[in-house]
């Protein structure tokens, strides 16, 4: 990886709970997909492998299963902002030992703590590893309290105390930054019931600004106040755009938000590049694909109405796997 890169992989991006598509829903799809080949004007097996390649990646597998989980990598520090279901496949690559050391120490950051931000911590196999730190932070006091609670019988078999590794907890202060090797990171409140905290992680120039789970019930730069720099000077926003507008509204209170909230933020605040998700958990890939299409319409619109000052801004909906360098 290039020096002052930071790496970032969504390993799960599904709200609320994991989900996917039953089988006579994937049925359709298959179908649909195999209509398209011959559409083409592909005819043989020669042909499969291309138009698989000319395929949107998630036409291919949807958006994914798993719930929340980010790694965040820069040159020398590497972080994981959340424990859904998603960092079991994150906790596979390290225990295969492809991604280098298997030995940590890693560090864990928890936005807050609903059943689909913490679901995947008992999968996460370094917690058994004699000799490994797994280190723990959130501005929530109830930090350990909490993280005991999900290796607890009979919820799970293997009780915290019988845990191999060493678990560190950390508790943060709000709105105040703290420093890992070459990476910063930075609390921010999020507008989400019982709490919830965004971060601002910045390293070699680059910042990537953690924004799920949230309703973006403030929006102004009045209303955000000290939460405001979490959205300044960002290469690359999460947002959470579980809901389409209408949605939102019928939905207040809920803690999620829609993507036309999140592109008025970046667009006014500069922000290059944003990725939707926590995608609802009744949502099928068609219905993700119509969000996508009710945004672009946003989008478009904004653009031809935005102030002078304001440059343009990428965004795209996350799905599972996806890795994106800033
Ligand atoms: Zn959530
Ligand atoms: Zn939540």
């Amino acid at each position: 990886m290039q020096q002052g890169f930071l790496q970032i992989k969504f390993w799960g991006v599904r709200g609320s709970l994991p989900s996917t598509l039953m089988p006579d829903k994937w049925s359709l799809h298959f179908e649909n997909l195999l209509r398209g080949y011959f559409s083409a004007g592909y005819r043989d097996t020669s042909h499969i492998a291309k138009y698989i390649a000319s395929l949107p990646t998630p036409h291919l597998g949807g958006y994914g299963v798993a719930t929340t989980s980010v790694e965040v990598r820069s040159p020398k520090t590497q972080i994981i902002i959340d424990g859904g279901s998603g960092i079991r496949y994150l906790s596979d690559q390290i225990m295969s030992g492809t991604m280098g050391s298997s030995k940590g120490p890693f560090h864990i950051f928890m936005t807050h703590f609903h059943w689909d931000h913490l679901i995947g911590l008992p999968f996460f196999t370094p917690h058994f590893v004699p000799g490994i730190h797994v280190h723990y932070y959130a501005v929530q006091p109830e930090l350990e309290q909490n993280i005991r609670s999900v290796f607890r019988k009979p919820f799970f078999p293997v009780p915290f105390e019988n845990l191999s590794a060493k678990i560190h907890f950390h508790i943060l202060e709000p709105r105040k930054a703290i420093v890992l090797n070459d990476m910063k990171i930075t609390p921010y409140q999020l507008d989400h019931p019982d709490p919830c905290w965004g971060y601002k992680v910045e390293s070699h120039d680059r910042t990537y600004a953690h924004c799920v789970d949230t309703e973006g019930t403030r929006a102004t730069r009045e209303e955000l106040g000290p939460d405001l720099p979490l959205y300044q000077n960002v290469d690359l926003m999460y947002f959470d755009a579980q809901y389409t507008f209408p949605e939102l509204a019928e939905k207040a209170n809920w803690g999620h938000s829609a993507a036309q909230v999140g592109l008025d933020i970046a667009f006014r605040e500069k922000i290059k590049r944003v990725l939707f998700a926590h995608h609802d958990p009744g949502a099928d890939i068609q219905q993700i694909m119509d969000l996508q299409q009710q945004t672009t319409e946003f989008y478009n619109w904004r653009l031809q109405n935005k102030a002078a000052q304001e440059p343009a801004v990428e965004w795209e909906f996350a799905h599972e796997g996806l890795e994106i360098q800033i």
